[in-house]
């Protein structure tokens, strides 16, 4: 039977904005499985970032429940929430947030710093990260020496490097022109075949396509939540690419 890594039990979130409560998130119930593929769209406002927030652990919920692999995070102090967050879970973002004067390898290494891990280790670790999404052989180079496909697969790489449960993207192609899209598309493909939980937000219909769920929210509500079968980002790269500007 599955394993789930996400239920969350009617999660509301309200913001006290000017004297005026905000109901960003009004009751969201939703259970994800451990090696599941979660698209989250809706459009501006709709709550999608207040989710991922929550999900995250990087906010708490002002109403409803959130177990993440097992544990009740409404349950656990500053500390403990920031541990169960490192330990658990690999952020993706659209603009990469790499460090510029920093090389793949020392970014990837970023998450191991403050954890304890000697240096040697860290630098495996890393490596083995950069082997995963392609990037061995650019180990040596600062952001600005590579492209934008290549700057989110180094974070990926850091994402991976604490062998996370779960991997948290908002808008990962964002930046992207569509054949790169593909690209990291087929890579997130990949580590979830390989047993990856990815929930990912994003707004193009053609990305959310890869995954095997898609959430839809809608004023801080989920109105959707249907399985698909992804589509194939290995085989559409493979394609012609006079093809692609035809389909
Ligand atoms: P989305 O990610 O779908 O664009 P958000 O989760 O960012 O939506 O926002 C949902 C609602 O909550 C919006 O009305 C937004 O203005 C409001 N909101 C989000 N963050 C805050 C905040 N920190 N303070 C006040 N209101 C907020």
């Amino acid at each position: 039977m599955a394993t789930p890594i996400i239920v969350a039990r009617d999660l509301a979130k309200d913001y006290v904005m000017g004297g005026h409560v905000v109901h960003a998130l009004r009751g969201v119930s939703a259970t994800i499985d451990e090696g599941d593929f979660v698209a989250v769209m809706g459009p501006s406002g709709s709550g999608k970032s207040t989710f991922m927030n929550l999900v995250g652990c990087l906010d708490r919920p002002t109403g409803g429940s959130y177990v993440l692999a097992g544990e009740e995070v409404a349950k656990l102090n500053g500390d403990q929430l920031a541990a169960l967050r490192n330990r658990r879970i690999g952020f993706v973002f659209q603009s990469f947030h790499l460090l510029p004067r920093a090389d793949a390898l020392s970014n990837v290494e970023l998450p191991m710093v403050y954890g304890g891990i000697a240096r040697r280790q860290r630098h495996e670790k890393a490596m083995k990260a950069l082997t995963r999404v392609g990037l061995a052989d650019r180990y040596h180079h600062r952001p600005n020496q590579l492209s934008g496909g290549q700057q989110q697969r180094v974070a990926i790489a850091r994402a991976l490097v604490n062998d996370p449960s779960l991997i948290l993207a908002d808008e990962p192609t964002g930046a992207l022109d569509s054949r790169t899209s593909l690209e990291i598309m087929a890579l997130f493909q990949e580590l979830n075949r390989g047993g990856m939980s990815v929930v990912m937000v994003t707004h193009e219909p053609d990305v959310a396509q890869f995954a095997r769920r898609v959430l839809r929210f809608r004023d801080g509500r989920l109105i959707e939540d249907h399985r698909q079968t992804p589509a194939d980002a290995a085989q559409m790269l493979a394609r012609e690419p006079a093809e692609q500007e035809a389909a």
